[in-house]
């Protein structure tokens, strides 16, 4: 080691001596000409240097000396100030050292490699790479380096550095497009799947499913977002954890390899619904599977599960308003079907019954007694007819919600009691006891649609006579507390009949519904009084019902909000002196029908008016226009009439010029009752108008009124 270190102490000497050409050994002077020789031969360039202190350049050779463009070592020793600091680059100088002296540390052999830049005698920067050698002598540490050009090695290096830079750069770029891309194409799915609850990732192939997004129900199936599970297992957990157990088999299905497989080889997506149970609630989920993959196998898919009770709700319910309507549609036409042959066997029966009698009458005509019984029958016949006919009207006209409800003054107990007097028959044939309990009401005095509520309750203990053989049929009137002048009323309508069956009972004020039809029950009837009622009661804002046991009776009941009047203003008594006054009141009666003409003439004269005769309007309109002032009180005008009808006969008479004709009272009979009817009459100059066939009280009452009012007394 000693000998090495000496050796090179003396190389550097020699080397030196030799520089300075002062050597003084002939044989030592012919061996370092040859060393040098050898170093300057090297290819290479190649520099001995002190490592400690200036770190002062011991030699440099020819090789050296041409990369730095010097021809001299002298020339090259000033360029670097004789350093071998001076031959690094300013900039690279302290990594340089420092990586040197790093290697050297780290280096068992005291070996170092370094590329640095150089400054050459001319100013050209090049690049060179040095590899050092440590070598400690006695005389200090010395460095022998090789040193090369490495310029073109670097720049090339650099140039692929530069070169791989920018394609990084440029892969930077793309990724970053790239994911905004991503994120922009993971807002939409976001955006399109907020509905769903669960969404996940599946590999058919692979057996593989990863959650995207996941539910209560989902999340327990994995441990984590990025939990990678195997399809078949979460599948099955999920069907056994969470399906309803009716859905099990049907979820299991769908949900199987083969039934996607075939499911999407046509389409995208499909879905199905199913059901899972939640606190005992019964909920529906709806699971979307689409594919997702790119090649022509279908194994990528997508699953999203969303919640759909609200569509089932509103599914279910629009099912079920299509079904009501649809069973309403069967119901009504079946009942309408058995009203028509119930109508063609009701009418037919008491025709024939006219017409059999009126064969029989015809010979009979020496038979008085015989007489009257067959007349006695065709009446009733006729009457049933009539009242057939009436309650088809009645109830279109009900329906047409065509009608106004008035205002009238009643007392309640003389209505229930002037209906039970035009039922007496009835109650007496049958041996029914009738009872009237007003007990319970404060006020008897009320405002109500007197027409409407007598019809209703006239129907209802009507039909508690005709469905009673024997027993008791008992009106309750009964009155809630009165509060700001209106009271709630109960009408009970209660028998002891026949009853109704409870299967009837529900659909009992539906059209055309009755327990049996006429054959069966041998009870003539329509069906359609009570919906009729239903209708009436209804329009009058109130409500009915029915509680009825077969073979025990029945009570229909009917509540009305009524205003009362006050006790002062009922009047009572007024009636019968108002119809005093109209002893002798002249009557002109245009009515072109013989029958009704004359039927009405009797009538009215058995109430003591005074009546002439019009055959059509344009007589009626002659005989006003002849007549002296007072000639007539009232004109009863038909409404169908030929050469001139009711309307425009009233019109013509209003017109005639004198004060008397514009405010004569003038009354239209007509079998239309409509309320259209009625509007049409007023319009052309009628002060009433009234249903045919006549109801004599309410001709009464209504001239009577008429004629009250100061203008009309002549
Ligand atoms: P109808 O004109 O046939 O009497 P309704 O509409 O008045 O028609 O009555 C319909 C059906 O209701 C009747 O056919 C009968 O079966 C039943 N009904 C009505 N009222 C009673 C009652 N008080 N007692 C028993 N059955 C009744």
């Amino acid at each position: 080691m000693d000998e090495i270190k000496a050796e090179h102490s003396l190389i550097g000497q020699l080397l030196n001596q030799l520089d300075t050409q002062s050597a003084d050994n002939l044989y030592d002077r012919e061996n370092m000409r040859e060393f040098k020789k050898l170093i300057d031969e090297i290819p290479g360039g190649f520099l001995i240097y002190h490592a400690d202190g200036e770190e002062e350049i011991i030699y440099a050779n020819r090789a050296l000396l041409r990369i730095f463009g010097c021809d001299t070592l002298s020339e090259f020793r000033s360029h670097t100030h004789n350093s071998f600091r001076g031959v690094v680059h300013a900039e690279d100088l302290d990594e340089i050292e420092r990586s040197i002296a790093e290697q050297i540390a780290n280096s068992q052999d005291d070996l170092d490699y370094v590329e640095y830049r150089i400054v050459r005698k001319d100013g050209v920067i090049r690049w060179v790479e040095d590899y050092g050698h440590l070598v400690r002598t006695e005389l200090g540490n010395i460095f022998y380096v090789f040193i090369g050009d490495a310029t073109e090695k670097v720049e090339r290096r650099l140039h692929e550095k530069n070169e791989l830079m920018s394609t990084i750069e440029e892969y930077d770029k793309e990724r970053t497009l790239i994911r905004q891309e991503h994120l922009r194409r993971l807002e939409v799915i976001e955006g399109l799947s907020v509905n769903y609850v669960s969404i996940l990732y599946a590999d058919l192939d692979s057996d593989k499913i990863l959650p995207y997004r996941y539910s209560r129900r989902i999340e327990c199936q994995f441990e984590s977002k990025q939990d990678v599970r195997p399809y078949s297992q979460i599948i099955d957990g999920y069907a056994k954890q969470w399906v309803h157990p009716d859905d099990k088999a049907l979820f299991l299905r769908h949900t199987s390899v083969d039934y996607i497989r075939s499911h999407l080889k046509n389409k995208e997506t499909f879905y199905f619904n199913y059901r899972y149970i939640e606190n005992g609630e019964t909920k529906y989920l709806q699971m979307r599977i689409v594919d997702v993959g790119s090649s022509g196998r279908i194994s990528q898919v997508v699953m999203g599960i969303r919640a759909i009770d609200d569509e089932i709700l509103q599914e279910v319910k629009q099912k079920q308003i299509l079904q009501d309507a649809l069973n309403t549609a069967r119901v009504a036409e079946v009942a309408k079907n058995a009203f028509l042959s119930n109508m063609s066997h009701d009418m037919r029966t008491p025709l024939n019954a006219i017409l059999g009698y009126l064969a029989l009458a015809k010979n009979s005509l020496d038979s008085r007694d015989r007489l009257i019984e067959y007349l006695g029958k065709i009446e009733t016949a006729g009457r049933q007819i009539l009242d057939l006919v009436e309650k088809v009207l009645e109830f279109s006209y009900t329906e047409s919600q065509d009608a106004k409800v008035s205002d009238d003054e009643c007392n309640l107990a003389d209505l229930v009691k002037e209906i039970y007097e035009a039922l007496q028959p009835s109650f007496e044939q049958k041996d029914i006891t009738f009872v009237l309990d007003t007990k319970k009401v404060n006020h008897l005095h009320v405002y109500a649609d007197r027409e409407k509520l007598k019809k209703i309750l006239r129907h209802l203990i009507g039909n508690a006579v005709k469905y009673t053989d024997k027993g008791n049929v008992s009106v309750t009137l009964l009155e809630n507390k009165a509060i700001n002048g209106f009271a709630m009323y109960r009408f009970e309508i209660k028998d002891t009949g026949i009853g109704i069956n409870p299967d009837v009972l529900d659909k009992i004020f539906a059209p055309f519904e009755r327990e049996n039809n006429t054959t069966m029950s041998g009870i003539y009837g329509a069906g359609l009084g009570l919906t009729i009622c239903k209708q009436l009661v209804e329009m009058l804002g109130g409500t009915i019902e029915v509680v009825s046991k077969p073979k025990k009776g029945s009570t229909f009941s009917v509540n009305l909000s009524l205003r009362i009047l006050d006790e002062e203003t009922a009047k009572t008594g007024d009636r019968d002196e108002a119809y005093d006054r109209l002893q002798g009141r002249r009557i002109l009666l245009a009515e072109d029908n013989e029958i009704n003409r004359e039927i009405e003439t009797e009538i009215l004269q058995n109430f003591g008016f005074v009546v002439d005769t019009a055959e059509n309007g344009k007589i009626a309109v002659e005989k006003m226009r002849a007549s002296r002032p007072g000639e007539y009180d009232v004109v009863l005008m038909d409404i169908q009439m030929p050469v001139m009808d009711g309307r425009e006969a009233t019109q013509a008479i209003r017109a005639l010029g004198e004060e008397r004709f514009k405010n004569i009272p003038i009354i239209a009979l007509s079998a239309n009752a409509f309320e259209s009817d009625k509007r049409a009459s007023m319009e052309s100059g009628m002060n009433e108008h009234l249903p045919k066939p006549l109801d004599v009280d309410l001709l009464l009452k209504t001239i009577a009124e008429l004629l009250k009012d100061k203008k009309y007394e002549i």
